[in-house]
């Protein structure tokens, strides 16, 4: 038996055989000769082509089969094999000697060194998407070898081990057949995870020793693995003891989930009957299942980025008026919040070039973009109200810091819907407001709020702002707690702001989400709290625990407290747990 760890990339327990899958075998190159060049040219963009029409061919399919977000995996491979830079880097390879080579050698180098840009980028969703690249250079290279890319299959249910997987082997796995997922390497951000954690298939990434610990095992009948998704534990050839660990954890998992859906049907309300409303926040159209499942209320922040990253052109307003409208049909009657593109000089988009800079997220990020770029916000506002004939819509600006950026989002909605009307496009209608994340927007909230239906809190950003902490450097983690009474007062700010005016306030940072912080965001006055489905019934029980007097009376006496540690445990008392 070997005990390793990893990091847990998808909860969930699984236990069963392992198929090891090793990576696509990279054809191998060779040198030729001056007459050959002009004939590896042709046979790399012949080669080039067949592998982007064989990617829109599979993103098809996929789609057809009712799986949009894998869709869009494959969509933006074969974007890749279009681009040009991909196509022209490998052509200006081919040649003869020792500085060139046929196509094959050609094209793997070129996607090579495009894939190690992107992992020196610094920034992990961006490194994790070298994969792709590397992905689409191997398609190229099997094609100009006369073989093909094959799609792997499973023959009972077993659990993959592997390396690294391509996301295109990833998103060809027979789910029904797939337990788990074990790999060597990878990271919670690369698309093996993603693709995991959307069909909550338990996975665990990062596993050092994975291989050599599974090699030892006949090929034929392979090892048995178990794994915990959730703690990052995986065991080869578990024992009978380790064995009847996992078993129960898996039993304990079944049950606490099955315990969450029955307790979702329990009002969110304290004890003493103050009702508070439970939203979701996504991320894509297909986490609605399970925030349904668990009985959001709506959803309280809809992030759009993952329509405008990793792609070389801007989504259509088509493709957007989809997106939304799927979310907005499978929650209605509760409305759905779309919040606006929320990128900048961190998150390189190639269609949307920013100049680096030298504090991004102090920089053009955000609606901040839309003074270069008001086209992108316009027609994402258009898909908005285009997607409100379905059911209620309301729309947030991310980044606003004072009344001028609430105008500017009024006069981009204003001029949206004077174009669809003159398009004659039918639209619906569509609740305007802002996300108070930057310290100032609350200070002179009074200036703009009457002009707006609703405004929601991004504690994440409110901290990283009010402290001068970046919320992405892991060496300030002791100072990132949101329960600081600095935070806490601005919220109070924000609460009576929002009463003067009769804007509807909620909360959408990963605040809300903590039980404890949510009780004091309830005894701030918050009667709307937004987060990620997993967070729901923590926080519903947590809040049926208490009474809103006790929570009141807490709040007020923490605007005074010295410190976030104070604050939590004095919330944390009241739950009965010590802070943690
Ligand atoms: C926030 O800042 O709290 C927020 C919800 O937005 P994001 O985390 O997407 O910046
Ligand atoms: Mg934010």
């Amino acid at each position: 038996m070997h005990v390793l760890r990893g990091v847990g990339a998808a909860p969930g327990v699984a236990r069963g055989p392992a198929v090891r899958i090793d990576p696509p075998i990279r054809p191998a190159a060779r040198s030729i000769v001056a007459e050959e060049v002009a004939r590896e040219r042709e046979r790399l963009a012949q080669a080039t082509e067949v592998a982007a029409a064989e990617l829109e061919a599979i993103a098809a399919s996929v789609r057809a089969q009712g799986h949009p977000d894998e869709a869009a995996i494959f969509e933006a491979q074969a974007a890749i094999a279009r681009d040009q830079a991909l196509a022209q880097a490998a052509e200006a390879r081919i040649g003869e000697g020792a500085e060139g080579s046929d196509a094959i050698g050609a094209v793997l180098a070129a996607a090579d060194s495009f894939a190690d840009q992107l992992r020196g980028l610094g920034d992990e969703i961006l490194a994790a998407r070298a994969a792709d690249v590397i992905d689409v250079g191997t398609r190229i290279a099997t094609i100009l070898a006369g073989g093909r890319m094959g799609v792997r299959t499973l023959d009972r249910p077993s659990i993959v081990v592997a390396d690294d997987l391509p996301p295109s082997m990833t998103a060809s796995l027979p789910r029904d057949r797939l337990l788990g997922l074990a790999l060597e390497g990878s990271s919670p951000t690369a698309h093996a995870a993603i693709l995991a954690r959307a069909y909550a298939i338990p996975a665990v990434v990062g596993v050092r020793g994975l291989l050599d610990a599974t090699a030892a095992f006949d090929a034929s009948h392979g090892a048995e693995v178990a794994l915990d998704g959730a703690t990052g534990e995986v065991v080869v050839a578990p024992d009978e003891a380790a064995g009847r660990r996992f078993e129960r954890r898996a039993d304990e998992a079944r049950r606490a989930r099955a315990r969450d859906v029955e307790d979702a049907r329990l009002p969110a309300e304290t004890q003493d009957a103050t009702a508070v409303t439970l939203l979701a926040n996504i991320g894509t159209p297909d986490e609605a299942a399970v925030a349904l499942e668990l009985e959001a209320r709506g959803v309280g922040l809809f992030r759009t980025e993952f329509l405008f990253l990793e792609r070389s052109s801007p989504p259509s307003e088509a493709e957007q008026v989809d997106a939304y409208r799927r979310v907005v049909e499978a929650f209605r009657p509760h409305p759905v919040t779309i919040r606006l593109l929320d990128v900048g000089g961190d998150k390189p988009i190639p269609y949307l070039p920013i100049p680096a800079e030298a504090n991004p997220f102090l920089g053009v990020r955000a609606l901040r973009l839309a003074a270069t770029k008001p086209d992108v916000f316009v027609r994402q506002l258009r898909a908005a109200y285009r997607a409100a004939t379905a059911g209620p819509v309301k729309v947030m600006a991310p980044m606003v810091a004072d009344a001028g950026d609430a105008t500017l989002l009024l006069d981009l909605a204003a001029r949206a819907r004077t174009e669809l009307h003159a398009e004659g496009l039918a639209s619906g209608d569509v609740a305007l407001g802002v996300m108070l994340e930057i310290p100032s927007a609350i200070l002179v909230a009074d200036s703009y709020f009457g002009s707006l239906a609703f405004a929601s809190l991004g504690t994440n950003d409110l901290l990283q702002y009010t402290l001068a902490v970046d919320r992405g450097n892991p060496a300030l983690e002791s100072y990132r707690d949101s329960l600081h009474p600095a935070v806490l007062r601005l919220i109070a700010e924000a609460v009576a702001a929002a009463r003067r005016s009769g804007v509807e306030l909620s909360v959408c940072g990963e605040m809300a989400g903590d039980p404890v912080a949510a009780l004091a965001l309830v005894g701030l006055g918050v009667r709307s709290l937004s987060m990620a489905a997993s967070s729901l019934p923590g926080v519903r029980r947590a809040i049926r625990a208490v009474n809103l007097a006790t929570l009141e009376d807490a709040a007020a006496a923490s605007l005074d407290d010295p410190s976030a540690e104070r604050v939590r445990a004095r919330f944390s008392s009241l739950l009965g747990t010590s802070p943690v």
